[in-house]
């Protein structure tokens, strides 16, 4: 029997790439249901390609436009209740998270008290209620597997060995600016910061590449899935982008995942898991690589990657309130209302003014340690 998949988010980015994974192995999935913020004209398409039973949009606003537009007969939801409703549905096996935000986290909750498999590319539910998510999904029995390339990797190089880690190293090619000087930041284009060198990609984690805060929400995300301290996970600049992680074993062994950068490969990991199946992506070829780098990453020019280590440290709220707070800024900074330079140093204000840290939170806790957040980034934008 075909496996059904939802995914969350199937407008986007990962969302286009999961599609193709789907197209390429329609002997073995099918899709149940597609989701999108606000882009009616690409669900509608995808729906005329894929038949999904269900769609959903964020606002109940555009339901009538969906309706109008989708395949006559699909049913068509809203909001966050149409996300529960998806991911509860008995006919949905695999749930695909490929919208951004830690709006994600309600719905990622909602799907692991259903037992769902979760294929996880959201990596700001983790980030902010990984405390919540973790036990919850050990309690329940469900797999979480990630599709964020560095840590498909690592839970690719993991498989067995998990006794013997002594830690993993998360690489990172490092953004747009890894080798502009600082001071320069801010004379680059918004579309010079969304034109990654390696990966095409949705607008905020684009932006959170070039803050190399990308790599720090990875660093809090690794921890939640290997269940890691943080001294445990290292960062290594890598712009190559040929390895997308390693770990390393406790008699000094280093297992790596290689591959050209192509998200098709872990999105397909995560459905197939633990099979593997033939891919239609570009494998890689060595003698095309003339060198493979590395360096430490450098905290003075990329602050915001210190700051996600300094949030994970403090835990409790502290990532949530790092998450909001770095959604609100790089979405000031994608309407051209905050300079480049500034989103790291209102982070870091924000984070200053989180006096009412929560240790211990319940998820009450953490969505009203976000909302605190994102109503002081806004206040210091002003
Ligand atoms: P995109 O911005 O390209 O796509 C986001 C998707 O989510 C779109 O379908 C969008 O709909 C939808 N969406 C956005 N906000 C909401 C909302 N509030 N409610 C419902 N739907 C919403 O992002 P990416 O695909 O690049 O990234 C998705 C997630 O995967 C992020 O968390 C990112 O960190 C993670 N990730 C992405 C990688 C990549 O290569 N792109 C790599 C590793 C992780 P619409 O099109 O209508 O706006
Ligand atoms: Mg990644």
């Amino acid at each position: 029997m075909k496996k059904r998949i939802a995914i969350l988010g199937s407008t986007g980015s990962i969302g286009i790439n999961a599609l193709k994974v789907i197209s390429s192995l329609s002997d073995r999935f099918e899709v149940t249901a597609l989701s999108a913020g606000s882009n009616i004209k690409a669900l509608s398409d995808q729906a005329r390609s894929f038949h999904p039973k269900v769609l959903c949009v964020r606002d109940s606003a555009l339901a009538g436009r969906l309706k109008a537009s989708a395949p006559s007969g699909t049913r068509i939801l809203t909001g966050a209740d149409g996300l529960d409703e998806i991911v509860s549905r008995g006919d949905v096996d695999i749930v695909i998270f490929a919208i951004s935000g830690s709006s994600c986290a309600a719905p990622l909750i909602c799907a692991i008290k259903k037992r769902k498999r979760i294929a996880l590319a959201n990596k700001e539910s983790l980030v902010s209620a990984g405390a919540i998510v973790m036990p919850l999904a050990k309690k329940n029995n469900v797999s979480i597997i990630p599709v964020d390339s560095e840590h498909s990797a690592i839970f690719q190089c993991l498989e067995g060995k998990r006794p013997f880690l002594n830690k993993v190293y998360l690489t990172a090619t490092g953004g747009p600016l890894l080798d502009i000087p600082k001071s320069r930041f801010d004379r680059y284009s918004r579309k010079f910061i969304l034109n990654h060198p390696k990966w095409k990609m949705g607008g905020k984690i684009s932006v959170d590449s070039a803050t190399m805060m990308n790599k720090g929400l990875e660093v809090i995300e690794a921890k939640w899935l290997f269940d890691l301290e943080e001294e445990r996970i290292d960062v290594l600049v890598h712009p190559e982008a040929a390895i997308h992680s390693m770990i390393e074993l406790i008699d000094g062994t280093i297992f790596a995942q290689i591959s050209l950068p192509d998200m098709r490969i872990p999105i397909q990991y995560a459905v197939t898991y633990p099979a593997r199946f033939r891919t239609e992506v570009e494998f890689l070829n060595f003698s095309n690589i003339k060198n493979l780098s590395f360096r430490k990453p450098d905290t003075g020019k990329f602050p915001s990657l210190r700051l996600a280590r300094e949030a994970l440290k403090r835990g409790g709220t502290h990532p949530a309130v790092l998450n909001a707070a770095d959604e609100e800024a790089v979405k000031s900074y994608l309407k051209g209302r905050m300079k480049f330079s500034r989103i790291p140093v209102l982070i870091e204000r924000v984070l200053e003014h989180h006096k009412r840290a929560v240790k211990e939170p319940s998820i009450g806790d953490i969505i009203g340690a976000e909302s605190w957040a994102r109503e002081e980034m806004a206040k210091l934008c002003r």
